[in-house]
């Protein structure tokens, strides 16, 4: 039997029914290969498993991208059962932002640069919205994918900052067997620029330089946002039509 809670108090009172440990994962839904790697990852290290799907938008900057953001309640509650999920949190703005999103967790630095720059508001939306997850599910381990690595670094912090009781764990970005890191946005490319999309990660792992990625990638169709070399890892942001896509490999 899995659980689907819809306010933040049914879900309180649902978490202090379990016995043992709780991991955390929290997703916007239209889950893929990537989101059931975190979900068995949370099932061999904890007790009990806890998925939350809420399409936030306080972290949308385009109005379109949150209009187009894919829905799959049924696969994704499929999914959640066939992984062993004890509870799906599926609340609704008004549950999620009682307070209108007056109150708002805002990191001055890292957040400023890479996707801060190209979307205003965006982490101030993310960073939000996690704290309040944070504080309506308790967990003790809570799991980030690489793909979102400078999410992961930023949700990290913030749990250091303001002394949270819970662990942040990575996992690896899941990709495609053509290389394009899984993406809930990608079932909205088209054929042709569905062939394209895997010239990101190709860029990113065979150029000598960010620079050499920008300009093959731009050749190849995209408009670059970004190809930055930052502590040991080269990040991305390219669009192809509408679709933004991001990326980020070791170097
Ligand atoms: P999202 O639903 O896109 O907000 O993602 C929810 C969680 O799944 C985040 O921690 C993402 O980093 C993670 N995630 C998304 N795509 C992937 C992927 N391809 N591989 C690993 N984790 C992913």
């Amino acid at each position: 039997m899995i659980e689907v809670l819809r306010s933040p108090s049914e879900m309180k009172n649902f978490r202090k029914t379990l016995k043992g440990s709780v991991g955390f994962v929290p997703t916007m839904g239209a889950l893929h290969a990537g989101h059931e790697s975190l979900m068995k990852r949370a099932a061999q290290e904890c007790d009990n498993v806890i998925l939350s799907i809420f399409v936030n938008p306080t972290q949308f900057n385009d109005p379109k991208d949150l209009e187009k953001y894919p829905k799959t309640w049924e696969a994704d509650l499929e999914m959640a059962k066939r992984n062993g999920v004890k509870a799906i949190f599926f609340p609704r703005y008004e549950d999620m932002y009682p307070d209108n999103y007056k109150y708002k967790v805002i990191e001055n630095d890292f957040s400023k640069i890479l996707d801060g720059v190209d979307r205003p508001g965006h982490f101030d939306g993310v960073l939000t919205v996690v704290m309040k997850l944070f504080q309506i599910v308790s967990p003790d381990k809570a799991y980030f994918g690489e793909k979102d690595f400078q999410q992961l670094t930023l949700i990290k912090g913030m749990v250091e900052a303001y002394f949270l009781d819970l662990k942040i764990i990575p996992v690896p970005t899941m990709r495609e067997q053509d290389g394009l890191a899984m993406s809930s946005r990608n079932v909205r490319l088209t054929a042709e620029q569905r062939a394209l999309a895997p010239w990101i990660y190709k860029a990113l792992t065979q150029s000598k330089t960010a620079q050499e990625a920008a300009s093959l990638l731009s050749e190849k169709g995209f408009n670059v946002d970004y190809v930055t070399d930052l502590q040991g890892r080269r990040f991305a942001a390219a669009r192809l039509g509408e679709v933004r896509l991001i990326d980020n490999v070791q170097i």
